[in-house]
């Protein structure tokens, strides 16, 4: 029996997991481009697409000074996220609520590639790989500040269109009281109130 593999082999594996998940995204983040309604959400996807080209050559360098070939391994929990990410593109949604979705599909991919970078930081850093380590961790950096990108725009607004949308008819505050169940209005509000 051949022995037994090691952190070595598992951290190159995940190097190949990650470099085929930065791959998929390349292709899945002009999607989200196109969906976008949000100029800032937009501008943000597009960012993150010059970023993650970055990290594929970031990859390939460490790649390089491993002595390892340049190679991805398929990576299952992307391919997964990105499909999620696809069928909710495919749903019915008003613009500011799809906005919402879009960012919503967006986070759980960054913080997907937070753990999995966050692993191979810590992993780097502790065979003595510290220039791979570096690399890693400038990768991770732009995963937080994309993520946080992704979080400011939805609480800055986003979201609330969306809810506002949702909820046409209520009043800020007392939204109960305020909309009782009958009223002239009955089929404005049913129309509405979705
Ligand atoms: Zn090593
Ligand atoms: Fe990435
Ligand atoms: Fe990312």
């Amino acid at each position: 029996m051949a022995d037994a593999g090691t952190l070595h082999d598992a951290f190159v594996d995940e190097l190949r997991d990650a470099y085929d998940a930065e791959k998929q995204l390349t292709k899945a983040l002009p999607k989200l481009v196109k969906a976008a309604r949000s100029p800032d959400l937009r501008a943000a996807f597009e960012a993150h697409l010059e970023e993650t080209r970055g990290q594929i050559m970031r990859l390939e360098q460490i790649f390089a000074n491993l002595g390892e070939k340049v190679r991805g391994k398929h990576c299952d929990g992307i391919a997964g996220i990105i499909e999620e990410g696809k069928a909710v593109m495919e749903e019915d949604f008003d613009e500011a609520t799809m906005d919402a979705c879009l960012i919503a599909a967006g986070q759980r991919a960054e913080h997907y590639e937070m753990a999995a970078y966050g692993t191979m930081v810590a992993w780097a850093r502790a065979m003595g790989h510290a220039e791979a380590a570096d690399l890693l961790q400038e990768t991770l950096d732009e995963e937080k500040a994309a993520d946080e990108t992704l979080s400011s725009l939805a609480e800055d607004g986003i979201n609330d269109e969306a809810a506002s949308a949702a909820h046409a008819d209520e009043d800020e505050d007392d939204a109960e009281v305020a909309v009782p169940a009958r009223t002239a209005s009955q089929s404005t509000s049913a129309k509405s109130r979705r």
